[in-house]
């Protein structure tokens, strides 16, 4: 199944990921706004599933394979989403499997006219509108390696700073 990496940058931790597990990919990097929701219209029209990783998202190994054996329309696994890491399923790291894009062509309307930030719910809101199932979850949940801008505060320690050196 095609799987393929939305990224702000090429050396991403999915494209890792996925690079040491050896399994194909394609990332394509996001440079406007509505970028994500213009890939995933098209990915939809060329009529064949694929699995979305987002860039910070990082599978266990085989967690893709999980999902492309499940007879699942859609799928997709739980991740830890912002703040205290409470886990949730979006976009992330979702199978869009091929019965699906083919029977529902015409579900992508607007999500190449929507910001990335809102696309999880075009998307989410318009499969299981259309559909009337919820996204198929798979565990355990898989690493989000998201920019600590968004996390809780770091500490960093600088160990010589912190106890001293041996003399
Ligand atoms: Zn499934």
């Amino acid at each position: 199944m095609r799987v393929i990496v939305p990224a702000l940058e090429q050396g991403c931790p999915a494209h890792y990921a996925l690079r040491t597990e050896g399994i194909s990919h394609e990332v394509f990097i996001m440079e406007g706004n509505h970028d994500y929701g213009i890939l995933l219209k098209r990915l939809w029209g060329e009529g064949e599933g694929f699995i979305i990783v987002e860039g910070d998202i990082a599978p266990w190994p085989t967690a893709l394979k999980h999902l492309e054996e499940c007879n699942r329309l859609w799928c997709g696994h739980n991740y830890p989403m912002a703040l205290g890491g409470e886990v949730g399923v979006s976009l992330g790291c979702t199978k869009f499997a091929d019965d699906l894009v083919q029977t529902y062509p015409d579900i992508t309307l607007n999500w190449d006219e929507t910001h990335w930030r809102y696309l999880d719910g075009a998307v989410i809101g318009s499969i299981a509108f259309r559909t009337g199932t919820e996204c198929h979850r798979h565990q355990p949940p898989v690493a989000h390696v998201r920019s600590r801008e968004y996390g809780p505060d770091n500490i960093f320690v600088n160990p010589v700073e912190a106890y001293g050196r041996d003399t």
